[in-house]
């Protein structure tokens, strides 16, 4: 694979850059196995998205000793005494295995609260899923944590970083310290050998402290920074997200960062982020090529796994599925619409069946200018964001600035 070639001239090792791969098509908190292994961890971008999402995301917990500003789940102090136990997250994973979803990813809330949570590593890990956490930068985030999870056989561990500086990340975290916890934990991460990856949120928050955060993130010897576009959900909701002109500077920012970069860079909720780099590629390497209309095609031109591009377009729905702590299931956690329970439901039949799944992975479906869009197959807009600003999850994208 060409990729592949270009990561041994560059020095990564096979490992590293197997999760390259992964993390280049993934949508979220991504993985690093040590191999490709057969069946559930087959290359990603052969999974069907109609059968089955490259990834889910379960929230193992609510609860979190921060009280971040953009929090999606409004996190709680305390454990709910309904979340899903060891034993049916252990059933979940042996479903989601079965639907053929390679990657999960086990959030929270801060899973570490959870003591069961290496149990649930090594029980996906034994299924040949590609496992990964994301922990909060509280003080139970210590290096024996870290080393367990590693033991345990997690792929990789994410840490959130939504400032440059401690006074202003703990601002936005609402909790004193969280900032240095952070980077301790992400200093122990890369000692231990853990696959590191940061996530950061963009709103107009933090949009001036852009350059400053990207070199702050890029000194921490990560293997993927993935940004998120805030969708106003939980309390997001309190936050302004980034205008359409403002999304689109940030998206040449990262676009110039991503040439560079000896590590992947991922747009989330912004699927926009594919038309912009078709643009790009368009006007860089001419016309016919982009016309094809292939994201990943385009990008491979480039030879660089650091653009961050799935093959497919993911979006809520159509490649994602989430889970939520008491077992209910959503498209997204940005689209917090309960299609079932994985008490009472099959999750595989909500994902491949339930009118509201079924409806997202159909593009036809998008109304307004990503309904009239030369783009809307590759990239049809955030489904989360249209859903929490139009109430409408098929509505148009709002941070988009084409006009059609
Ligand atoms: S109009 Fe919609 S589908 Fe077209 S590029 Fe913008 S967000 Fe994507």
């Amino acid at each position: 694979m060409r990729f592949y070639g270009e990561a041994l001239r560059q020095g990564k090792s096979k490992r590293t850059f197997d999760s390259q791969i992964l993390r280049h098509i993934s949508p979220t908190m991504h993985s690093a196995p040590p191999a490709i292994q057969t069946p559930s961890a087959r290359m990603p971008f052969q999974v069907d998205f109609q059968q089955a999402p490259l990834l889910v995301i379960w929230e193992v917990t609510r609860a979190c000793a921060l009280a971040c500003r953009h929090c999606r789940a409004s996190a709680i102090n305390q454990r709910h005494p309904e979340e899903l136990t060891l034993r049916e997250g252990k059933a979940l994973l042996d479903e989601i295995q079965a639907m053929g979803t390679p990657i999960v990813v086990l959030t929270g809330g801060d899973p570490i609260q959870r003591d069961d949570l290496e149990e649930l590593i090594a029980h996906g890990k034994s299924l040949g899923l590609r496992m990964g956490t994301i922990p909060a930068g509280t003080p139970r985030l210590t290096r024996e944590r870290l080393a367990s999870l590693r033991e345990a056989g997690v792929d990789q561990v994410a840490f959130s970083i939504d400032a440059a500086t401690a006074e202003r990340h703990d601002a936005f975290r609402q909790v004193p310290g969280s900032f240095d916890l952070t980077l301790q934990g992400a200093r122990w991460a890369r000692e231990l050998g853990i696959p590191l990856q940061i996530n950061t949120v963009f709103s107009r928050n933090n949009l001036n402290e852009f350059e400053e955060i990207a070199d702050l993130v890029a000194s921490l010897d990560i293997v993927f920074w993935e940004v998120f576009f805030l969708v106003p959900t939980g309390r997001g909701t309190e936050l302004q997200g980034c205008n359409a002109e403002e999304t689109e500077a940030l998206f040449a920012k990262l676009y110039t960062r991503s040439k560079t970069a000896p590590y992947v860079i991922k747009v989330t909720e912004a699927q926009h982020y594919r038309r912009y780099i078709l643009q790009q590629n368009q006007q860089d390497r001419g016309r016919a090529l982009a016309n094809r209309g292939d994201a990943t095609e385009v990008h491979a031109q480039g030879g660089r796994p650091a653009i961050g591009m799935s093959s497919k377009v993911v979006n809520a729905g159509s490649g994602f599925c989430f889970v939520d702590h008491t077992g209910d299931i959503c498209p997204s956690g940005f689209l917090p619409e309960v299609c079932g329970n994985v008490r009472t439901h099959s999750i595989t039949s909500v994902y491949r069946d339930q009118s509201l799944f079924t409806a997202l992975r159909d593009p036809r479906r998008l109304e307004g200018k990503c309904g009239r869009c030369e783009f809307k197959a590759a990239c049809g807009g955030s489904r989360s964001r249209a859903h929490a600003v139009h109430g409408n999850p098929f509505a148009e994208e709002t941070t988009c600035v084409l006009i059609r």
